[in-house]
């Protein structure tokens, strides 16, 4: 039988949200992203959510049991009776200890990890090459996916331009973060024999294809 708990974990621009929603869809079962649902809890007013909304309007850094107890009450939701897909969670050593005790406790047996790799030149080229159409919100890449003129969106001659947290020096740092706080996770993982690795150098669909006929057997 297929794992219940599906964890997607892979570095900015490998396109972890995007093989989650495939796999989400193909499946029927949820995507749970953290970063969408603490902004519904804060929305819904819910207790956990007046909370993180004190912290955050602090300035401070929502702490783990916060994001833990909203994840744990989102998966005891009916739709996620069949298997979920938990996407920018678990992010750290202590938050991957907190979902096997959760799973654990809810006889939902081990999750199923899925950790899509690339190589660091190729995400600098993803991440910092990125181009958005000021006019349209065509997205470019001037190393993958150049417009036809410099600069320019080719549907409407638009100017492109980068997003202040696409810059280099921005990316490094986001995936320097990446490297120092989900390294140990991966290796966690490893050591317990509940993770597969999917190569993320290549296309979309290829991807999502490979996961797709993975689980399927799984
Ligand atoms: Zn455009």
């Amino acid at each position: 039988m297929r794992p219940q708990a599906q964890i997607f974990l892979g570095p900015p621009g490998a396109g972890k949200g995007t093989q989650a929603r495939e796999v989400s869809k193909h499946f029927s079962i949820p995507q749970i992203s953290t970063g969408d649902m603490l902004r519904e809890a804060v929305r819904n007013q819910t207790p956990l959510g007046l909370v993180a909304k004190a912290k955050m309007e602090a300035g401070e850094l929502v702490p783990d049991e916060i994001v833990c107890g909203i994840v744990e009450e989102r998966i005891s939701e009916p739709d996620c009776r069949r298997g979920f897909i938990l996407d920018g969670f678990p992010r750290t050593l202590a938050q991957a200890e907190f979902v096997d005790r959760m799973l654990q406790a809810k006889g939902k047996g081990a999750p199923l990890v899925l950790d899509i790799k690339v190589d660091g030149d190729l995400l600098l080229k993803r991440l910092t090459g990125r181009r958005t159409c000021s006019v349209c919100g065509e997205i470019y890449n001037i190393y993958l996916n150049p417009p036809k003129a410099d600069g320019v969106c080719d549907k409407d001659g638009g100017k492109l331009g980068q997003r202040p947290d696409d810059e280099e020096q921005a990316i490094r740092q986001r995936l320097l973060a990446y490297e120092t706080q989900t390294r140990p996770l991966i290796d966690y993982y490893q050591r317990k024999g509940l993770l597969r690795e999917v190569d993320g150098s290549r296309g979309p669909e290829a991807i999502a294809k490979e996961l797709i006929d993975f689980l399927e057997k799984a």
